[in-house]
């Protein structure tokens, strides 16, 4: 039986062999496993694609969002972690690591639910939580680009301006993703990147990077993923060992050649996705926004009436690959229980969670392959 992977990882490296080998090689040849020349330059390079004055790597996505966050706390507080009582705003449809990195830079995160058609955070609903009751405890916004597509950057911008907030985009899912013309990542106070494998540009290991114009920020920032001093031995802040390893730049330095061509081919094989099951009822795609460059990290469709872990199952008996992501929305879990505001009844992201089904949208799978895949869905749909 033919299967469709989800995900290919050992396809993309065949693609990219050459490239990749080559500059894992180099590294190999100098031996300057950490702050290498590989991480300068990865660093140079992203900095450029995105327009930002800075690119900082770290050790991976959560790291990225944690040391956003605290290197605002001492901007905007002079303290080194938020207070309990400060609230930050995010969406709950994401993964654990958005929610845990408020809560580890010490502050409280509101849920706020999410719109309907796109996943993302529901701007109106920021609006109303902010006007209901004391916005003075809100001092910042994390949106999350999930599955690829920009959240209403004009919109949280303009919130963030009237209520003087800082915003920190989570980029994790999102490389390459534009909103209008600018890159995600580049419109906030900072953007949060990560590079774990299964990202739009991921590494052999974890990674992760810090987007920011902001040199305060990135001052910070830099001394906060270095134990928290400017030098080896004059720690002023409780920092961390989150530096970005020399080899997996030079992998990163590799791909990143092919972010755009392998995105590209993402949006593709939306199109033919959305072309090959529009016939089929109860199933619904994803939009996306005229605004929004989405560069489909997942390719979540929505299954109604509870069929979604039946039609889940007989993919997976099809050698079909998916992914339910997320089954749980972050109010649900242990970890944020009595440590969380839930701004509203948070309806939609509970409907999604029962809902959403990824389906395989690995950048090189041939056109063969897709067909199976809407072939499948109609079987079984
Ligand atoms: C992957 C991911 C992260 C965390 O990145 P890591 O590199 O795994 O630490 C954060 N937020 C979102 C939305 C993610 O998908």
């Amino acid at each position: 039986m033919k299967q469709v992977p989800l995900l290919d990882l050992r396809r993309e490296y065949e693609y990219m062999k050459e490239d990749i080998d080559s500059c894992i090689n180099k590294c190999l040849e100098h031996q300057r496993w950490v702050l290498g020349p590989e991480v300068k330059e990865l660093e140079t390079k992203i900095a450029e694609y995105l327009g930002t004055d800075h690119c900082i790597g770290v050790a991976s996505g959560t790291d990225a969002l944690v040391i956003s966050l605290r290197a605002l706390a001492v901007k905007l507080k002079g303290k080194e972690y938020f207070d309990t009582t400060d609230e930050i705003i995010t969406t709950p449809f994401t993964f654990t690591a958005t929610g845990e990195a408020i809560l580890r830079a010490g502050a409280k995160p509101v849920f706020v639910d999410i719109a309907r058609d796109t996943f993302n955070i529901d701007t109106s609903k920021i609006r109303e939580y902010l006007s209901s009751g004391d916005s003075s405890k809100v001092v910042g916004v994390v949106p999350v680009h999930l599955f690829g597509q920009s959240c209403d950057m004009d919109e949280i911008s303009k919130i963030a301006k009237e209520y003087n907030l800082f915003v920190v985009e989570d980029v994790a899912q999102a490389f390459g993703g534009k909103w209008r013309d600018r890159k995600l990542g580049s419109i906030g106070d900072a953007g949060a990147f990560s590079f774990f494998p299964s990202k739009n540009l991921g590494g052999f290991g974890d990674g992760g990077m810090i987007s920011t114009q902001d040199n305060q920020i990135a001052d910070i920032a830099r001394m906060l993923l270095m134990h928290g001093g400017k030098g080896k031995f004059d720690a002023t802040y409780v920092g961390y060992n989150s530096r970005l390893d020399s080899m997996q730049a030079a992998v990163l330095l590799a791909k990143f050649k092919y972010t755009d061509e392998l995105n590209n081919n993402r949006r593709k094989i939306a199109q033919v996705y959305e072309a090959g099951l529009s016939e089929i009822s109860g199933l619904t795609f994803p939009v996306a926004l005229p605004d929004a460059y989405h560069v489909y990290h997942q390719y979540t469709i929505r299954i109604a009436d509870n069929k979604r872990d039946s039609v889940q199952e007989s993919l997976r008996q099809k050698g079909i690959g998916t992914a339910v992501y997320y089954a749980l929305p972050l109010h649900k879990l242990k970890v944020f229980d009595g440590r969380a505001i839930l701004a509203n009844k948070l309806e939609q992201a509970e409907k999604a969670s029962r809902e959403v089904l990824s389906l395989p949208i690995e950048p090189l799978l041939s056109e063969e392959e897709q067909q199976l895949v809407c072939e499948s869905i109609k079987e079984v749909c």
